[in-house]
């Protein structure tokens, strides 16, 4: 599905993976280390810059490209994915409704990892119901006045710009009416109040924001009028659901290659494990999931790029990737046996990584509800 020049790009992203990712993700990791040499490689490489089309960026790719990069990307530490994933959402939302200023003013820069970029739509009080959120954008005369907390945001810091979803109008029925986009910049107001322990996915921030009377500019509006937030950002979501599930498989894929190798190496009563039938059988289902994995989020892919609605097809890539990457990197534990419940080895970081795939991007019980919906909505 590559062009030649994608191609080359995927084996670029591949070998930086294999010569500088690997060999120290596991110390970055161990350390909850921000992974600042390695961002600034992936800058360098032009990978913030895959989503954002000429005149604004030198290359953007297509859908199926952008999954295969990702996918290297997380083979190599999920973080690193993590750090362009919220990022290529908003250089998208940007790119298909922002106004012609906006795009001028930030793409350019987000295309060379200058300006990095986050959204935030989960609140403390809940993020599957976004419709229910509660953050306030109040115009006056001078822009906007920004009130509420948002949670769990991503690259909280090092993100100059924060696709923020909020309520322009907090009284509008239907409530998705009310919801706009602002392009918020940090200031005055703004503040990266609380950083969130976690499982995994370390080396990126993970944080609670809270904005008391902050003021953005009339301009920051996405593509200037009030009331298709909403809207806007489930269109968003789509590439955000093929990122998330392209993260899957990647780390699916690392859980994958180590079990085979270590397999083939480890010996038990008198023969490499592979060849008792229980271990061979963890094998075959884990790369038989891997790869049906893999076709579903291409065929999302492919309907992202043809311009197609693919809400249903990129939740089912999500749900299916996720859901088998948990399998997958469970069974990769059980293979190195005692060592898969080593920190010396990496397959107990894949163990870790894997469930933010789940819950990431809407959970995947709402992902079930999206399918279901569409399912009754337009059919298979
Ligand atoms: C490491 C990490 C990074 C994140 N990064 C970001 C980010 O950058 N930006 C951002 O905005 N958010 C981010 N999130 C938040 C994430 O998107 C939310 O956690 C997720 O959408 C779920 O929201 P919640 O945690 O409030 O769970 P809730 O909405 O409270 O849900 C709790 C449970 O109820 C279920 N549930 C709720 N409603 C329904 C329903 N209608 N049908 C069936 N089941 C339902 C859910 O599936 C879940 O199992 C991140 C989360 C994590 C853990």
């Amino acid at each position: 599905m590559l062009s030649q020049e994608e191609q080359s790009i995927v084996d670029t992203v591949r070998d930086f993976v294999d010569r500088d990712v690997r060999p120290v993700a596991r110390e970055l990791e161990h350390g909850d280390t921000y992974p600042e040499k390695l961002i600034e490689q992936m800058k360098r490489l032009g990978i913030f810059g895959l989503a954002i089309p000429e005149p604004y960026g030198e290359v953007a790719v297509s859908a199926a490209c952008y999954v295969a990069v990702t996918e290297q990307l997380a083979r190599g530490w999920m973080s690193l994915a993590g750090a362009m994933g919220g990022h290529t959402v908003v250089a998208k939302l940007i790119g298909r409704f922002g106004t012609e200023e906006q795009k001028r003013h930030y793409l350019p820069r987000m295309a060379t990892g200058e300006i990095r970029a986050t959204m935030a739509l989960t609140e403390p009080g809940g993020g599957s119901d976004l419709q229910a959120l509660t953050t306030v954008a109040r115009r006056d005369a001078d822009g906007y006045v920004v009130n509420g907390t948002k949670t769990w945001i991503t690259n909280s810091r090092r993100s100059q710009l924060i696709a923020l979803l909020c309520k322009t109008d907090p009284n509008a029925t239907p409530r998705h009416a009310g919801i706009s986009i602002l392009l918020v910049e940090h200031g005055p107001g703004l503040t990266v109040s609380r950083d969130l322990p976690k499982l995994g996915y370390k080396g990126i921030e993970s944080c609670e924001l809270s904005f008391v009377d902050h003021r953005a500019p009339v301009d920051a509006l996405l593509g200037g009028a009030e009331g298709h937030g909403f809207a806007q950002m489930m269109k968003g979501l789509e590439i955000g659901r093929i990122q998330v599930a392209s993260r899957a498989l990647g780390v699916a894929r690392a859980a994958l290659d180590d079990a085979l190798r270590y397999a083939q190496e480890r010996e038990a009563f008198g023969k490499p494990i592979w060849k008792h039938q229980s271990i061979g059988n963890y094998l075959a289902d884990m790369a038989t999931k891997y790869t049906a994995a893999r076709q579903l989020v291409l065929l999302a892919a492919e309907r992202y790029d043809a311009g197609e609605r693919c809400d249903m097809e990129a939740g089912m890539a999500k749900l299916f990737a996720s859901e088998a990457a948990m399998e997958i990197t469970l069974n990769a534990v059980r293979v190195h046996g005692g060592y898969g419940y080593s920190t010396e080895f990496d397959v107990e970081r894949y163990f870790r990584d894997a469930p933010l795939m789940i819950v990431g991007e809407g959970t995947n019980e709402i992902q079930r509800n999206v399918i279901a919906a569409q399912l009754v909505a337009r059919g298979l």
